[in-house]
């Protein structure tokens, strides 16, 4: 079975074909610059080099055809007629309290991803314009759409509800959504094959930190809580994002800084996080290499940020009342053994414990770098886009077995 997984932008449209039963990619690439000048395509071809092809692209229908005429072209395309792909699956940011599991496309999951735009404009509007495309160049093909937020659908109510008046909850739906949800799943299952076990009977910490950073508490194979929240804001100290603060210092600073409200939003998603603490960077290499030499804000940014990745994992060891394994993912998590190093540090007392040797793992490979005698914490690379692969086969079968 070959699945053609679908990520759209506000400007871009990557994609990757999987071969699933070895789980392989066939196929992938970018479409860039959508509807602006130099558009093109760059297409990654496994073991071969890539391929760059510049056209006008105006819309992400061009796109989808580009796509398409791409994978089945004769000299790089990886499939001699569109009949081999089974399915397309589509990434949505959003899928808000309706959609805890993937589905298959049919005018009522139109219709509520287009009412969850309210709380993912630029996200959910384009992941629409792309199943739209889809379906009119591969009419035949079944559509699945896979969400971020799904798998962050089981934490209780307790947890996701915010202390403010409950009918903005009813009004608006105002609660905690959490992201990353395909990263979080991806990881806690391969945690459990990892360590041979059943994921239901684990509880488990997912720390996806990279540009946009959020640690997941798992227990049962569920997500029982999460550091983001309504939106991707909330929770760690990110590369430009604030993460949690005080709700008074908005107030504060509109009055004294005269920062008119429409900039707020801009300001804490984009002029925050490392960045506005260290006043320098949001890239950790930067950060790190600068805290290598002395400077005294690139230390204190990377500081901040580990203590608030320490501050959630100590949380969700005591609301899951200990832990099975710890992972570490994304750019951060996969790469930087010495942000990892330091947010195992003094955590004896919860089971945690870095091995120095088997810290160094970094380039995309799946590590244990625990010591001996400390919990299993794990280095495993993230792949959201296997993951919408598996959630769509998962979700055709299902629709199959209810047929049958
Ligand atoms: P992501 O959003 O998952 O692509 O992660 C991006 C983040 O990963 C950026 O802040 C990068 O600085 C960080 N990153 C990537 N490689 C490394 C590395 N070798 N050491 C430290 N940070 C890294």
């Amino acid at each position: 079975m070959k699945i053609l997984v679908i990520n759209c932008g506000s400007s871009s449209l990557k994609y990757q074909l999987f071969e699933m039963h070895h789980r392989k990619v066939m196929a992938k690439g970018i479409v860039e610059r959508i509807g602006e000048r130099g558009s093109r395509l760059v297409v990654e071809i496994p073991s071969v080099s890539n391929s760059k092809i510049v056209e006008e692209i105006k819309n992400i229908k061009q796109a989808a055809n580009l796509v398409i005429r791409v994978l089945t072209d004769k000299e790089i395309g990886s499939v001699r007629s569109i009949k081999e792909i089974s399915a397309v699956g589509h990434r949505i940011v959003h899928g808000g309290s309706q959609f805890s599991h993937p589905v298959i496309v049919d005018t009522a999951v139109k219709r509520g991803i287009e009412l969850l735009a309210d709380l993912a404009p630029l996200h959910n509007v384009a992941a629409l314009e792309g199943i739209n495309a889809f379906e009119r160049v591969l009419p035949e093909k079944r559509q699945v759409v896979a969400f971020d937020t799904s798998f962050h659908q089981t934490i209780p109510k307790k947890a996701y509800l915010y202390s403010i008046p409950y009918r903005y909850y009813e009004r608006y739906g105002i609660r905690k959504y959490g992201f990353h949800g395909l990263s979080h799943k991806y990881v806690a299952q391969r945690a459990a094959e990892l360590l041979g076990r059943d994921l239901i009977k684990l509880k488990l910490i997912t720390c996806h930190l990279g540009s946009g950073a959020s640690v997941t508490a798992v227990d049962k194979g569920k997500s029982i809580d999460t550091s983001m929240g309504f939106t991707p804001l909330e929770g760690l100290t990110m590369g430009t994002r604030s993460g949690d603060i005080d709700p008074s210092i908005i107030s504060f600073l509109v009055e004294k800084e005269a920062m008119p409200l429409e900039r707020v939003k801009e300001f804490l998603n984009k002029e925050c996080g490392v960045l506005g603490v260290s006043g320098i960077s949001s890239d950790f290499r930067d950060l790190e290499s600068l805290a290598k030499k002395g400077d005294s804000r690139a230390i204190l940014a990377l500081d901040v940020f580990v203590y608030d990745v320490k501050r959630y994992i100590s949380a969700y060891i005591g609301i899951l009342n200990g832990i099975d394994a710890l992972v570490f993912t994304a750019g951060i998590g996969e790469n930087s053994s010495t942000i990892r190093q330091q947010i195992c540090e003094n955590m004896t007392y919860l089971g945690l414990e870095v091995d120095a040797k088997k810290n160094k793992c970094t380039n995309g490979n799946e590590c244990r770098i625990s010591t001996s005698r400390s919990k299993p914490i794990f280095v495993i690379p993230t792949n959201e886009e296997l993951m919408i692969a598996l959630e769509t086969q998962e979700a055709i079968r299902t629709m199959e077995e209810s047929f049958a």
